[in-house]
């Protein structure tokens, strides 16, 4: 559907904190084998929520990122960072320092004694920021990869850590109300996705077929299979009917929208009454 001009730039922003995070895991992937990497928690404590871009459990320490994906020369401010343009907007620095508290008071009354750090890491190699103070608690894009090679990470996580990481879990609220747009089917656009730039086929022809949008070759059923579950995402409490998916398809072939659910999802029911799952 066509969002509105709030809803889309709103939309840009998380899709940009989104490939900032993407770029950040590339750091800690490989630290994998010897720490407990958490990512995007939602918490809560007294009722204060907060959230967690990513979180490592080490031997020795607990530390936290949060993650900007800003672009461009930014003039520093204890509470406020200036762009070029003369757009002001908060110091990073000030909501980490809130989601510290927070989660050291979550970990104290979960018995955790562990010391906490936190960061705030700029992943956009096109970031600039003019005037910062080389003690404040923050990665620069230069000093990201350093940082890692420097984190002593030889020792592998205790059980009691393992179990750390365990409650967590438990306690990231994954339902936390977003500000997601208001939807409903008929407003929808239906076609199938390019699995590639994710623009909608309304038809298709054969096994593969060119996206008009991005020029890449896209595999057909691929494609089917990601509008099935982009249905799911966006209506989670709907029935996958034969009827429904080819009228979300939109392309009017059910001998091949059937052809994939009953390949790549379980039938339940009967007759009419069929959907899967
Ligand atoms: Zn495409």
């Amino acid at each position: 559907m066509h969002l509105s001009n709030d809803d889309y730039y709103y939309y840009l922003n998380l899709l940009k904190g989104f490939e900032g995070e993407k770029r950040f895991d590339e750091f800690t992937e490989k630290l994998k084998e010897f720490c407990l990497i958490l990512n995007d928690l939602q918490l809560e404590i007294r009722r204060s929520s907060f959230q967690i871009d990513t979180l490592l459990i080490l031997f020795d320490r607990i530390i936290l990122f949060e993650i900007k994906n800003y672009e461009g020369v930014h003039y520093w401010g204890k509470e406020k960072f200036t762009k070029l343009n003369g757009v002001v907007m908060e110091n990073p620095a000030l909501q980490l320092q809130k989601t510290r508290v927070r989660l050291e008071l979550l970990l104290s009354e979960l018995g955790c004694q562990m010391k906490v750090e936190a960061f705030v890491v700029y992943v956009n190699p096109e970031f600039t920021l003019l005037g910062a103070p080389a003690d404040e608690q923050l990665l620069l894009p230069t000093q990201i990869s350093g940082y890692f090679g420097n984190l002593r990470v030889d020792t592998a996580p205790t059980e009691e850590q393992i179990k750390l990481a365990g409650t967590l879990t438990k306690l990231h609220k994954p339902d936390y109300p977003s500000k997601m747009p208001e939807y409903r089917y008929d407003q929808l656009i239906k076609g199938i996705p390019c699995t590639a730039c994710g623009a909608l086929f309304g038809t298709f022809i054969g096994h593969r077929q060119s996206c008009a949008n991005c020029g890449k070759k896209v595999n057909v059923k691929n494609a089917i299979k990601t509008g099935i579950s982009d249905f799911r995402l966006l209506f989670p409490n709907e029935r996958v009917t034969s009827a429904r998916m080819t009228d979300w398809c939109g392309t009017g072939r059910r001998d091949r929208i059937f052809r994939v659910l009953r390949d790549e999802f379980t039938a339940k029911g009967s007759g009419n009454a069929r959907y899967y799952e």
